[in-house]
């Protein structure tokens, strides 16, 4: 099958890892700059064009899509899948998952389990807001941040309340959530691809740091998930609209609350701690959809 992994680099560990994979596997496949493609629509004939020539053969594309440039990098995925190629996430997926504020409100419509979340704009009393999630300590979010920047803990109603107040100023479209103290440091991923866990990971940040991403310093070690854990990531991964994805759930007294779904989560990580080759699994993903022909539904794009 001709495969293209639409990322900036060949040298980033996860493609790298998904061009080993697909090559195992005796794919062809081939290392597409999403920002240096354009696209072109006319009556009944979208095209993609890429390094002089048109992108008319690939089977099925793997979206890796950094978060600076979820616009162009979306319209590019919704070009293909206009075009009828085969993707491992759908455009209208990763648009979601890259806003906070919109995936919450989906995960909370479908009912799965997420920290108790108000948004507001600064018209809005900051002392309700407040009380809605249950006063202080509590977590105050950019909607649109990644890597745990943009997360910020407030031990105290005070300490919100400027900290509320400053992002306002600011203009930034902020989150107010509770702070689920008992998951100490710690949160749970769990990787889906083809709507099953393939691996799970608990990451744990440094001492003394509430935010448990890898990119701030923190270890991670491979656990067994219970049928509570797994059945909840599958389902918040189902709701995005999303088949390989990166399920992060915050183990809270009231079971496991669903606090982000990553639409290009990263490879190393999860890979090391667990010893599961899960590039392999998505490329199995790709053999088992992508040469269906079928046209696909372009409702709700
Ligand atoms: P990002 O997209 O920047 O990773 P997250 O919402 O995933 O933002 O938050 C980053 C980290 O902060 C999480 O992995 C978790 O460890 C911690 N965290 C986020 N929200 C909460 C919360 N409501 N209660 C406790 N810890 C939280
Ligand atoms: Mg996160």
């Amino acid at each position: 099958m001709k495969i293209a992994i639409l990322s900036r680099s060949k040298l980033i560990h996860s493609t790298r890892r998904l061009i080993e994979a697909a090559d195992e596997r005796g794919h062809e496949v081939e290392v597409v700059d999403h920002l240096k493609c354009a696209m072109m629509m006319e009556t009944g004939a979208p095209t993609v064009f890429f390094d002089g020539r048109t992108l008319d053969h690939f089977d099925a594309v793997i979206p890796r899509i950094g978060a600076s440039v979820t616009f162009y990098g979306c319209a590019l995925v919704r070009q293909f899948e206009m075009m009828n190629v085969f993707t491992t996430s759908p455009s209208q997926g990763i648009l979601r998952s890259r806003d906070k504020l919109r995936s919450i409100q989906i995960l909370s419509r479908e009912g799965c389990a997420v920290p108790k979340t108000a948004f507001a704009r600064h018209t809005v009393d900051v002392n309700e807001l407040i009380k809605y999630v249950g006063g202080a300590p509590l977590v105050v979010k950019l909607v649109e941040g990644t890597q745990g920047l943009g997360v910020v803990l407030c031990e105290t109603k005070k300490a919100a309340k400027s900290v509320i107040e400053a992002f306002y100023a600011l203009d930034a479209n902020i989150l107010v959530q509770e702070f689920i103290e008992e998951a100490k440091g710690t949160d749970i991923r769990a990787f889906i691809v083809d709507g099953e866990v393939v691996g799970a990971m608990e990451r744990r940040g440094p001492e003394g740091e509430f935010r448990s991403n890898l990119h701030r310093g923190g270890t991670a070690r491979a656990v067994e998930l219970d049928d509570e854990m797994r059945t909840t990531a599958i389902k918040a991964a189902a709701a995005m609209g999303l088949a390989v994805a990166g399920v992060d759930m915050l183990p809270s007294k009231r079971g496991p609350l669903i606090m982000e779904v990553n639409s290009s989560p990263g490879l190393e990580g999860i890979e090391r701690a667990t010893g599961v080759d899960i590039a392999g699994r998505i490329i199995q993903y790709i053999e088992r959809n992508a040469k269906s022909n079928k046209p696909r539904d372009i409702i709700g794009y």
